[in-house]
């Protein structure tokens, strides 16, 4: 099956996300400072110039008391003519409230006397009564205070907001600035960033297009991506090196079935076409059925003991297991397979433990047992030596069974456990390559598991070890 790999939409890759994420949080945090920044500065200003009204305020009060009214009005005169005339006013008022004095107000259109404010100051409520007003024909704000400067004379000051008002316009300009220049900046920065975190993801990616196109030997070979990138990477290899192997197992197996299936085939229909070319007919046809169905019984064991193999495997066979008495059950086996060993002139011998048990299925155990002595005995030349041991440790069992036979070569050794597998050297022999995954599959069922030493030409040595069951476990 092939697949198109689709190219996914630009807004919906990870880097692009990831690079909105940066974003939206670098803004948001962005805009949160410089807004607390706006405020702090507008209110440090807004506090100088009160503190600014206040201090004028008390210098005019300490004047006059040293020096009295007139000094007072003669500082004011003078003050008239300074600079800041336009952006200040300044009102001395009696306790009518009507001006004694005042800088020109014809640039303050609009100002009254804040009657509440001048009452509380004569009455001392309090020393100052700060507060902002709006005046008719003025852009800006105006902030201005009431300060007792002797009984029955007070002094009302007010300054344009104009100025501060401009600082904070300024600082507003700046920051928009600012976010012009930084937000793509910052973009490309997390766009960077991103590309960067998703790289080995991608890699990964390709890399499982390519397997999947065939190119089962494709790996990831990125490294310093992080500790999380780098798991995904060593993860996906060993995924991908078990699909491999499971592939090539799988080819493998598939083409020794079909051989192992071929052969029992080829020769039933080599007997049907002898059986139908001879003229003696019916002694033909009755030695054709009785190798027919020879063959037939060749192919059930095949079949059968696939099945049986895939049971173990799954450990579906074991649900009504039972103490065995393992010292019984070997020296049942060697007595059965006595007469085939004297046969081929092969010594076989037992040294072995007694009493030593197993909680399992006795049939399953004795064909396990059977398949290795089976084997033993046909890859052992005549005047070799076949020798079984149990030996009980209080972890477990080790039952052994030692040839003097052909061997198996390293890099078989391995194999010999997978289903069909059959080494060259052993061809000649008959065999289905499967009764040492059997052996395999009933060991592990049994919670053990079954070892291979082995030294071509010398010999090889199969033991298999086995949970211990005692009465009190
Ligand atoms: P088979 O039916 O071919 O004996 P097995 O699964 O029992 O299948 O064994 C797999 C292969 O392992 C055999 O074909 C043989 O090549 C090798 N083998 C198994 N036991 C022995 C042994 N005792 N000595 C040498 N080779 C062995």
């Amino acid at each position: 099956m092939c697949y198109e790999t689709a190219m996914p939409r630009f807004s919906n890759t990870l880097a692009f996300r990831l690079t909105l994420s940066y974003s939206t949080a670098f803004l948001v945090s962005a805009i949160a400072t410089l807004c607390v920044l706006y405020l702090s500065v507008n209110s440090i200003l807004n506090n100088r110039m009160d503190e600014d009204l206040k201090e004028d305020i008390t210098e005019y009060q300490v004047l006059h008391s040293a020096e009295g009214t007139s000094r007072v009005i003669q500082e004011l005169e003078r003050e008239v003519g300074s600079d800041d005339e336009g952006q200040v006013f300044f009102r001395l008022l009696n306790k009518e409230g009507q001006e004694v004095f005042a800088s020109d107000l014809s640039e303050w259109n609009g100002l009254k006397t804040n009657q509440r404010f001048l009452q509380q100051v004569l009455d001392s409520k309090s020393v100052h009564a700060l507060e902002t007003i709006k005046l008719e024909g003025h852009e800006f704000p105006v902030r201005t205070n009431y300060g007792l400067i002797a009984p029955g004379l007070v002094m009302h000051l007010g300054e344009s907001l104009e100025e501060k008002e401009e600082i904070m316009d300024l600082l507003l300009t700046v920051f928009a600035g600012m976010f012009c220049v930084a937000i793509p900046l910052a973009s490309g920065v997390g766009w960077i960033i991103a590309r960067r975190a998703v790289r080995g993801i991608e890699e990964v990616s390709r890399a499982a297009v390519d397997i999947e196109r065939g190119q089962l030997d494709r790996r990831v070979t990125m490294k310093d991506q992080g500790d999380e990138v780098q798991k995904l990477v060593d993860t996906f290899n060993a995924m991908a090196e078990r699909i491999r192997s499971l592939i090539t197992e799988m080819r493998e197996m598939t083409d020794n079935i079909a051989h192992d299936l071929r052969s029992p085939l080829s020769r039933i229909r080599a007997i049907s076409e002898r059986a139908l070319s001879v003229t003696d007919a019916e002694k033909c046809f009755k030695t054709a059925a009785s190798d027919t169905l020879e063959e037939c019984d060749r192919l059930l064991h095949l079949i059968n003991t696939t099945l049986d193999v895939a049971e173990a495997e799954a450990g579906v066979m074991y649900t009504d297991k039972e103490p065995v008495n393992m010292s019984q059950l070997i020296e049942d086996a060697r007595d059965l397979f006595e007469p085939a060993a004297e046969e081929k002139g092969i010594e076989l011998t037992c040294k072995l433990d007694s009493d030593c048990h197993v909680l399992g299925n006795r049939q399953m155990l004795q064909r396990m047992l059977a398949n290795l002595l089976d084997n033993a005995l046909k890859y052992t030349p005549p005047q070799g030596q076949v020798s079984i041991g149990l030996v009980g440790q209080s972890q477990g069992l080790h039952v052994s069974v030692t040839d003097t036979g052909i061997g198996i070569w390293p890099a078989d050794q391995r194999r010999v456990f997978d289903r069909f597998f059959r080494c060259d050297q052993s061809r000649s022999q008959h065999g289905c390559g499967l009764g040492l995954s059997f052996a395999r599959a009933v060991a592990c069922a049994h919670g053990g598991d079954i070892t291979l030493a082995s030294e071509p030409p010398q010999g090889s040595t199969f033991t298999i070890r086995l949970p211990r069951f005692s009465s009190t476990s």
